[in-house]
């Protein structure tokens, strides 16, 4: 199994994800960054929670061009602010190869977001960057599980091995849920692979009440990590409040999920 170590570059705790590590890596924030306040305040809720790294995006692929788009490299700006303020490091999104070595310079994780799985270009740029910064590739929104690792072998066969991968869920016909959380793609990715693989129990469900029970599901499968959105107040997000949960819920999530991990 490879282990990826994540922060080893900036100034905050560096943390490992995957090999002989047993304790889940929660990663938790915003689903936008919004303002400094929102962030700040989130940021050392999450903290406090025992998250191990902090999500925001600052650039954000709306499904509408009319949906608030990210505060772009301002938001970056605060998330590099937001690491120095906690010790957090930080995971956010790079939409486009031209803005790789932007992102290079304040994030810790890079995200490869679902509708990019397949957008060549960009997965080479990333491979490429002479940091090599640990990647998280989302699974894309119809990816079969080749499509993914192939997408994943892109970066590795472009410089950079520090892959994770990130089941977010995949499109079906049920609008109950915003996506179907494929859980069985996890053991089967233990098998198939040698990197290390987390859950998105906010974007595979689309529905905050499932966020805690699918995340000690997904430990129970043998995740290695989380990736949550939480807000100080889901319900006035600027983006997915809906599958946003509270910093306190968090709170309970990362003890139960730390037990779980414990017992297996
Ligand atoms: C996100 O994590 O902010 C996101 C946009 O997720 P996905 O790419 O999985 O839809
Ligand atoms: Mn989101």
């Amino acid at each position: 199994d490879t282990s990826i170590t994540i922060g080893a570059t900036n100034d905050c705790t560096p943390i490992t994800i995957g090999g002989a590590s047993a304790q889940p890596v929660i990663m938790a924030g915003p689903c936008a960054v919004e303002n400094r306040e929102q962030l700040i305040t989130t940021a050392q809720a999450v903290k406090r929670a025992g998250a191990q790294v902090l999500r925001g995006g600052a650039f954000k692929p709306r499904t509408s061009p009319y949906q608030f788009q990210g505060l772009g490299v301002e938001g970056l700006h605060l998330l590099a602010e937001a690491r120095t303020l906690t010790g957090l490091p930080v995971i956010t999104e790079v939409m486009e190869p031209g803005m790789v070595e932007t992102v290079a310079q304040y994030a810790d994780i890079l995200q490869i977001g679902a509708r990019n799985v397949q957008n060549f270009p960009l997965l080479s740029a990333v491979g490429r960057h002479s940091k090599q910064l640990p990647v998280l590739l989302k699974r894309g929104l119809a990816s079969t599980i080749d499509e993914w690792l192939l997408a994943a072998e892109y970066i590795i066969a472009s410089g950079n091995p520090n892959v994770i991968l990130c089941e977010r869920g995949i499109r079906s016909y049920d609008p109950q849920t915003r996506n179907v959380l494929d859980l069985s793609c996890v053991p089967l990715i233990h098998q198939l692979t040698h990197l290390p693989i987390i859950v998105d129990p906010s974007h595979s469900t689309g529905r905050r009440e499932l966020v805690p029970i699918m995340s000690r599901a997904s430990i129970a499968a043998e995740a290695q990590g989380l990736i949550i959105e939480v807000h100080p107040d889901p319900d006035t997000a600027l983006c997915d409040g809906k599958q946003s949960i509270t910093p306190d819920q968090l709170e309970k999530i990362v003890r139960e999920t730390a037990l779980l991990a414990h017992m297996m």
